[in-house]
């Protein structure tokens, strides 16, 4: 290293150009001597003038090239480093951060310390790019899980977002439900409901961990039945509090990123805590809207729910049935089996009345072992298709007890929208209950029209 001279790098540059040229224009003339040239010719004022001149005329060439050649390609740097830093102050104020990649990143023409410098540059500038856009995407990832309190509304968004920003193809989102796996959400997977059961899925969920699977091309994957050819699998299980509560499986047809998993780890705590939220939310809504015992809507919902399928009815012109169904000498039952009994052929009813409605249909535990059935769309004579093979279903069902075979039979009544009597949704139940009444004045387990 030579000594420093001045506080400028250039300055000093020149300065030793400089004192070169001298030496050079000064030892010049002896160098001729040794060359055989005569004393005569080489040591005179005016060669020593002339090399001394040409070895200054050298000096400040070398100054001017190595300004215009290196000197250029700092100040453009130097820039360009600005650039970037007035972009990292603005992200300070503004969360977006806005690199521009293309525009920022220095042409590397040498492979010396210059082009090293400019490579390095470059590097830094595609790190920051990446490292900026991670940070924006868990931003809108974590701001959009969020917003959701719809578990399965949240989970497909998620697994979306999750396929794109990791660049998978294939994947499946399970959220744990009672020690088991559910699947939510999966796209690009044949079976994905088999895989709630395999053994390295339930193994990655108690290690806590995410897990890469690397799937060589020569080992058939069975199990894993992607619409193409996984390079690669993993396995991130979601946690909330230390407890777990989803995995999500992606699959890509290439290797994953060497910095995948800490950039997925980074996506868990906000998905883990939305998930928390929606599942809590939705448990408590069923709370709120459902029957324990029977799984079935509360009499507050169904009233609600009968109140709007009569406003659409009136609106629409269409119709409307609605029947209100009684199991017969139910206190009978209870005083001699006990409540317990009595709880399971609650169940099993249910179970008759569900295995004959459609989709769109609403049933209600309207009291004890009183039910109010909803069937929107349905006239009268629908409506007596359907109490009837009901009635039916349970004549010939049974439950067991004590090796015991216990039947039960239940009453109907039904009326139907339009019907000149109604004046109100209330009116549609009032109807139904007064043919309730009819049918077990006439000898039970029969329907009864209004
Ligand atoms: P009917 O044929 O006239 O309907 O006679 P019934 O004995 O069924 O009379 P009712 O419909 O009035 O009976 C209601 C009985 O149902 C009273 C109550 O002890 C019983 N009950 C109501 N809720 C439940 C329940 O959740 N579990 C059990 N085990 N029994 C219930
Ligand atoms: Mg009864
Ligand atoms: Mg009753």
């Amino acid at each position: 290293m030579l000594p420093r001279i001045s506080k400028k790098l250039f300055v000093d540059l020149a300065l030793w150009m400089l004192g070169f040229g001298f030496l050079m224009g000064f030892s010049f003339p002896y160098f001729m001597l040794t060359l055989g040239f005569d004393k005569t010719q080489v040591l005179t004022l005016e060669f020593y003038s002339a090399t001394l001149i040409a070895g200054i005329i050298v000096a400040l060439i070398n100054y001017a090239l190595v300004r215009s050649i290196i000197g250029q390609r700092l100040a453009l740097q130097t820039e360009r480093m600005r650039s970037v830093s007035a972009v990292i102050k603005q992200q300070a104020v503004h969360e977006e951060l806005r690199l521009d990649v293309a525009t920022l990143k220095l042409t590397v023409d040498s492979d010396d310390d210059v082009g090293e410098a400019a490579r390095s540059f470059n590097e830094l500038v595609d790190s920051l790019s990446r490292s900026n856009q991670v940070g924006q995407d868990i931003s809108r990832f974590t701001k959009m899980v969020s917003a959701h309190l719809d578990v399965e509304a949240l989970t497909k968004q998620a697994l979306q977002q999750l396929l794109e920003d990791s660049g998978s193809l294939a994947g499946a989102f399970y959220v744990v439900h009672d020690g088991q796996m559910m699947l939510m959400a999966s796209k690009g997977i044949h079976d994905p409901v088999r895989l709630e059961q395999n053994d390295l899925v339930l193994n990655g969920l108690i290690q806590g961990r995410i897990q890469r699977i690397h799937l060589p091309d020569d080992i058939q994957v069975a199990g894993v039945l992607t619409e193409f050819r996984p390079r690669e699998a993993l396995l991130v299980p979601i946690f909330f509090k230390g407890v777990s509560e989803a995995m999500v499986i992606l699959a890509s047809q290439n290797e994953y990123a060497q910095d995948m998993e800490p950039v997925l780890e980074r996506y868990a705590p906000g998905l883990g805590l939305a998930l928390r939220n929606a599942l809590s939310h939705e448990r408590l809504q069923r709370l709120a809207v459902l029957d324990p015992l029977t799984n079935v809507y509360n009499r507050r919902f169904g009233l609600g729910r009968l109140e709007e399928e009569y406003s659409r009815v009136v609106r629409d012109n269409s119709s409307l049935a609605v029947m209100m169904l009684d199991i017969d000498d139910f206190k009978v039952l209870n005083d001699t089996y006990g409540h317990m009994v009595g709880d399971k052929a609650i169940v099993n009813v249910v179970r008759c009345i569900k295995d004959n409605l459609r989709e769109g249909d609403v049933l209600v535990r309207y009291g004890g072992e009183e039910f109010l059935i909803i069937l929107p769309g349905a006239s009268l004579e629908d409506g007596q298709q359907v109490g009837e093979r009901i009635r039916r279903t349970i004549d010939d069902s049974f439950i067991i007890e004590n090796e015991q075979q216990i039947r039960q039979t239940v009453s109907l009544g039904l009326s139907a929208c339009p019907d000149q009597r109604l004046e109100c949704s209330d009116d549609l139940i009032r109807l139904a209950d007064e043919a309730l009444y009819i049918a077990k004045d006439n000898g039970k387990n029969r329907l009864i029209t209004a």
